[in-house]
């Protein structure tokens, strides 16, 4: 029997996970892909949000200036990239200039440091920022982050202090008992004292499993980007439009890695792949706040699906006549910036029945990876002396080393997949897109995991790259 159990392993799942293996009681997490955070945690704009934007009186506004102001700290913890850059709000008319007085009043009573700039200020701190801007709020805290390193991190500390990960288990029904709640997964049922639902689209569906009144409905968004490459600083802060009742619009933001994210639309959809019609859409409204954009410098297109539903606020409580189980639903952005103040809420007003001991002597810090590019030329020299796969580079554009990729594979929430190998350190993210290196990652994963190289897959459990013939093939060519 478990005190609790997680459904959905994305940045709320992970962080959750963390936050409870502080504590004395036995927690699962259930994930129905192959890894964690492959939901909108792994699709997203990857901005810790300081917290002006979301509309008065919301968990929304409470919960992300609380969760911005947790994350710095976190990254230190957690070894993970951090990166105050700023972003730029910009108006192009009165009309817009008006509007920015709206988020100048909320920044005020939220105490979130902004500043005033004249078109001509802003367009010198950002060379590429169009002519049409007129005046533009720097909310210059507003920073950066890598999402999914930061939920793998979670997940990290969470196992090594004792936390359950059940990864290919989709959750299909849920049995409400005298005291418990009895799981029904593809893989093996489960029984738990507490459900956590944070399964982003899918919250409606796993919350009618005990409650068919279920009051929200999720309607996923769609967002879809254009990713420049990282050899052209494109921009340094983020560019804003001022948002409007359809979002935040279309934006220029620079990733902690050196590239450039445009986009992204927003579409109802629950499909993930690009169309021409939503990069069109980025093509076109990015050029209303920037200029000289570098689209010959594309290297990839991606999507992700926002996890939104009827509810123009987070959905976080217990749900009537289920004592114990958590709806925490409808997580749209800022979901990513407020999670870590998710977790505290969820732990501090509905899981206090469960007189939480704290576990302080199980509590580790995370090890920190060996990042080779972070590293001075002595310690690099002092690693590869030590182990010389910290030399042999594996990926080229982003000059990840063999060592690095291993280190990977086995931690407790290691990479078991091409993708999660290239989630967790990057090989395949730079100008090839994995063109060189995918090949060789495929043949590290198999010796790592005492696999076959057939065996081996991109993401999900069926999707095994090689075929047979092709590696006869591949070895016919290799001689
Ligand atoms: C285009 C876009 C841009 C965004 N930009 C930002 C931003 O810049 N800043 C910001 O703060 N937020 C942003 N967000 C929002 C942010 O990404 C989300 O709020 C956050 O990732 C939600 O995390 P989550 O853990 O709730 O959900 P998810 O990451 O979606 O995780 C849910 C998990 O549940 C699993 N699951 C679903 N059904 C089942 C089942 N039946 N059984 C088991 N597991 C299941 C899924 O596989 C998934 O892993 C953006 C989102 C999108 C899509």
């Amino acid at each position: 029997m478990y005190d609790i159990i997680i459904i959905g392993a994305g940045i709320v799942g992970t962080m959750l996970a963390k936050d409870l293996s502080q504590y004395k009681c036995k927690v699962a997490v259930i994930e129905k892909e192959n890894d964690i955070a492959n939901g909108a945690t792994m699709a997203n704009s990857a901005i810790v949000h300081t917290g002006y934007d979301p509309e008065d009186h919301t968990l929304k506004a409470k919960l992300n200036v609380e969760g911005a102001r947790m994350y710095e700290q976190l990254c230190r913890d957690l070894a993970c990239k951090y990166k105050q850059v700023g972003a730029f709000v910009v108006a192009c008319d009165k009309e817009e200039e008006e509007r920015l007085h709206v988020l100048e009043k909320r920044a005020i009573e939220r105490n979130i440091p902004y500043e005033w700039l004249s078109g001509d200020e802003a367009r010198k701190k950002e060379k590429n920022l169009s002519l049409n801007i007129t005046k533009a709020l720097n909310f210059y805290t507003t920073a950066i982050i890598y999402p999914w390193q930061v939920a793998c991190a979670c997940m990290d500390v969470a196992m090594d202090n004792g936390v359950e990960l059940y990864l290919n288990h989709e959750v299909t029904a849920i049995e409400k008992r005298e005291d418990s709640y009895l799981i029904s997964t593809t893989k093996g049922t489960f029984e738990t004292k507490h459900i956590i639902n944070v399964s982003g689209i899918s919250a409606d569906k796993i919350h009618r499993m005990v409650d068919a009144d279920c009051a929200y409905t999720m309607r996923p968004r769609k967002g879809e980007y254009y990713v420049l490459d990282n050899d052209i600083h494109y921009v340094d802060h983020i560019i804003f439009p001022v948002p409007s009742s359809k979002g935040k619009g279309v934006l220029a933001v620079p990733t902690v890695y050196g590239n450039t994210l445009l986009g992204p639309d927003a579409e109802e959809s629950e499909d993930t792949g690009t169309s021409s019609k939503g990069l069109s859409y980025v093509k076109e409204n990015i050029q209303k706040t920037m200029m000289n954009v570098p689209f010959h410098k594309v290297i990839r297109t991606f999507a992700g699906l926002r996890p939104s539903s009827t509810s123009k606020d987070f959905i976080i409580e217990e749900v009537k006549g289920c004592h114990g189980f958590i709806d925490v639903a409808s997580i749209e952005s800022p979901g990513l910036a407020s999670a870590p103040a998710i977790s505290k809420y969820v732990i501090e007003q509905f899981l206090n029945d469960m007189t939480l001991e704290k576990n302080d002597a199980a509590v580790k810090t995370r090890k920190k990876p060996i990042v080779m590019a972070d590293l001075s030329a002595e310690e690099r020299d002092a690693m590869i002396r030590e182990n010389p796969l910290y030399a042999k580079i594996i990926c080229r554009c982003e000059s990840i080393s063999e060592g690095e990729i291993i280190d990977c594979i086995h931690r407790n929430c290691g990479a078991r997949s091409v993708k999660g190998v290239k989630k967790r350190v990057r090989p395949g993210m730079g100008r090839c897109q994995g063109g060189f290196c995918e090949p060789r990652v495929v043949s590290i994963l198999a010796r790592e995991l005492g696999i076959s190289v057939l065996d081996v897959v991109l993401d999900s459990e069926d999707s095994k790259i090689l075929t047979k013939e092709n590696l006869t093939i591949r070895k016919s060519r290799d001689k």
